[in-house]
């Protein structure tokens, strides 16, 4: 049964970008191949983990520290796949991330350093995703975190003083993307980058154990959220914008888009998140 499509693609694209994800694999799973397409078309992309993923195993006698190195690693092949300019880890407590002060700070620090116009970061608001399953208490702090450290920490000299003394100067992130919504607002097209998607997350090997059936999972979760807006592979996000782009006045680009998407019914389907394809973290 084919659907004609009911929106357009999402054509706004921010120079610079940088995820925010709870563990590795997390972006991947995610918008990678949104980051992938937007990398492709000159924007520059900078990926930060909260944790090392040092607690995605099944085997309780496996040495954490070990496993988290791992999947550093992979993470960062992952991310030469995607192009990001680089990744930071923060070495957060896989399993018992919270959304404090002392996180709020580093993110803060990574995202006066890295200036990015927009952020991608997970959907805080979903504890139930909308097609079943819980949403990993990690995602949920990570993306209430990023948009704590958004708005308004990194904007606002006086929030951690001493970075700004120091020379990290305030930094205001005009959009958000949230990723793994239940009610998205914005379809990115993704066409010409979910071959990339799969590559990089192929590259998670200790987390991905039949990478043949992951495959037909992301090409079927592209595709259904393509068919939104008549591409054969899309990416879905919650765009948030926060400072109105100047050139684009009261009235134009994202923000009409978003408060469209808005008025409109936004309960479909979106496909499930990472739980359902590798039932890990
Ligand atoms: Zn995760």
């Amino acid at each position: 049964m084919s659907v004609p499509p009911s929106e357009t693609a999402h054509a706004w694209r921010p120079p610079r970008f940088m995820v925010i994800a709870a563990h590795p694999d997390d972006a991947d799973f995610g918008p990678a191949a949104t980051a992938a397409a937007w990398i492709d078309a000159g924007s520059v992309g900078w990926l930060v983990c909260c944790t090392s993923g040092d607690a995605g195993g099944e085997d309780p006698d496996l040495d954490p520290g070990e496993l988290g190195m791992v999947r550093e690693t992979e993470q960062g092949a992952a991310a030469s796949v995607v192009g990001y300019a680089g990744v930071s880890f923060l070495h957060q407590p896989d399993g018992a991330l919270d959304n404090d002060l002392a996180l709020r700070e580093l993110l803060v620090r990574e995202i006066r350093t890295f200036r990015p116009d927009a952020i991608l970061a997970t959907d805080p608001e979903v504890i139930f995703y909308r097609d079943g399953g819980v949403n990993h208490s990690d995602h949920r702090a990570a993306g209430m975190a990023a948009v704590d450290a958004v708005y308004p920490a990194a904007r606002n000299p006086m929030a951690f003083p001493w970075l700004a003394k120091s020379g990290l100067a305030a930094h205001i992130v005009r959009r958000l993307y949230l990723f793994w919504p239940n009610d998205p607002n914005v379809w990115v097209d993704v066409s010409a980058t979910v071959d990339r998607k799969i590559e990089a997350l192929r590259a998670h090997a200790s987390q991905i154990h039949e990478p043949a059936k992951l495959e037909t999972r992301i090409r079927d979760w592209a595709a259904e959220t393509g068919a939104k807006i008549g591409a054969t592979g899309a990416e879905a996000f919650r765009l948030v914008v926060i400072e109105d782009d100047e050139d684009e006045g009261p009235t134009g680009g994202g923000t009409t888009e978003a408060a469209a998407a808005e008025a409109t019914d936004a309960t479909e389907d979106t496909p499930a998140p990472e739980a359902a394809v590798a039932g890990s973290d």
